[in-house]
């Protein structure tokens, strides 16, 4: 981390971060991947440390500093595990919506539990038929009286099979454009009438008890539950994935950045031909590529936090920055494998376990291709407005 792009204080916080995990995660890390558990103890001790909701208020529980404090954290939590940044990243989304959309007494309610990992939280959108096009989404919610009832099917839910409150987005007006028609809810676990809670067996993110089914068959649940409201899900949404994309990408940086130190380090040392590898310019170029996609994604991951911490529009640069982090993530988990030949594809340096955490990075949390969608909307837009303006 350069001093040029961050203050002295955000330096010696990412140190303290790194610090912390480099000796309390590794073990919880090889148990999420190996025995498929959730990380429970870990993200409580992360939890008194400040270390979840880092940006949210503390008169919450929050740590009351910014996004791109919350981002740092992601960015070393990633460092030991992609999969571990997902679970510590999961209640910053469902808190982003409760604290900037709920009510007071929702704040109070849920929000200190989340930020000391004693509620686990996961948050609901995509469904069976469908992910990339969220506003389809089949589920629904009637008003009765003073309840909310809850019909739809959800998949894909990190932490899902263990969370004490869904973040539930279901749609509450079929007349309208489903973008007009989509609220969010609060769904606290055992609420009678989730009906089926099965978990996939996934290539990466594993001891995230992933969601393969997760039913709602007339859940019943207070008014009150409703966030934000009724009929601005969609905004909200689309407000709280901006967040989610920086520190996705945040998150894949940080892994990343281990694969790059891992094959560097190797090829320092691993010889052939009576000389290291990193004297083979088609081993050494390989790093140079690798740490050149790094420094750009990390820039705009920077630059995306930076903006966000200013008020700034970030959705544009928020989708670069993951879409771009996510390729270059890819590139790099894939490249530092080949450049440690065989033993890279073994358990031995982590780099099998990072490059399968890494690929999921390009399909959650809208796909790479989603993505590109998303950027070249914005682009078509300002490229009118500024023609507009001429
Ligand atoms: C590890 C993991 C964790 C996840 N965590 C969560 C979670 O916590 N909560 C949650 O709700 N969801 C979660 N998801 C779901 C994830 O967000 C969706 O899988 C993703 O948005 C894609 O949706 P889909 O799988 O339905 O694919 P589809 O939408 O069916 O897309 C299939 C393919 O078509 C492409 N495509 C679709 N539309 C277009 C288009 N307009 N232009 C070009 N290509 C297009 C897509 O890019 C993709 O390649 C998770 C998924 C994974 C893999």
């Amino acid at each position: 981390m350069e001093s040029f792009f961050f203050s002295e204080e955000e330096q010696a916080y990412a140190r303290e971060v790194k610090e912390f995990l480099r000796l309390e995660a590794r073990s919880h890390v090889l148990a999420m991947d190996r025995q498929n558990e959730y990380p429970f103890e870990l993200l409580k001790k992360m939890g008194q440390r400040g270390y979840i909701g880092v940006r949210f208020p503390s008169r919450y529980g929050g740590g009351g500093l910014d996004m791109m404090h919350e981002a740092i954290t992601n960015e070393e939590t990633g460092a030991q595990s992609y999969a571990l940044a997902c679970a510590r990243s999961v209640p910053h989304h469902c808190a982003f919506i409760i604290a900037n959309y709920g009510s007071e007494e929702q704040k109070q309610k849920w929000l200190p539990g989340i930020f000391k990992a004693d509620i686990i939280t996961a948050e609901c959108i995509t469904e069976p038929t469908g992910g990339s096009d969220a506003a389809r989404m089949k589920s629904v919610a009637h008003r009765k009286e003073n309840r909310w009832i809850i019909k739809g099917e959800k998949r894909f839910q990190a932490s899902g099979a263990v969370a004490d409150l869904f973040i539930v987005f279901a749609m509450t007006n079929q007349d309208v454009h489903p973008t007009k028609g989509m609220s969010v809810f609060a769904v606290e676990k055992g609420t009678p009438n989730i009906v089926a809670m099965e978990e996939f067996d996934t290539l990466g993110w594993r001891g995230l008890r992933i969601v393969s089914e997760l039913i709602f068959d007339g859940v019943d649940i207070p008014a009150e539950y409703l966030i934000g409201q009724e009929n601005q899900g969609f905004a909200i949404l689309m407000d709280m994935l901006n967040s989610e994309r920086i520190l996705v990408a945040s998150g894949l940086l940080g892994t990343a950045r281990t694969c790059l130190e891992i094959s560097t380090a190797y090829t320092l040392e691993r010889e052939a031909f009576h000389r290291p590898i990193c004297k083979f310019e088609g081993v050494s170029f390989k790093i140079a590529e690798m740490a050149t996609r790094l420094e750009a994604a990390g820039l705009m991951r920077t630059k995306a936090a930076r903006m966000l911490d200013l008020g700034q529009d970030v959705t544009k640069i928020a989708a670069m920055a993951k879409g771009f982090a996510a390729e270059s993530a890819y590139w790099i988990a894939n490249e530092s494998l080949q450049v440690m030949g065989g033993i890279g594809y073994t358990t031995k340096h982590d780099i099998e376990r990072h490059f399968r955490d890494i690929r999921g990075g390009m399909v959650a949390v809208g796909t790479n291709e989603i993505m590109r969608l998303v950027v070249q909307r914005e682009h078509y837009k300002e490229f009118a407005q500024k023609a507009k303006s001429k």
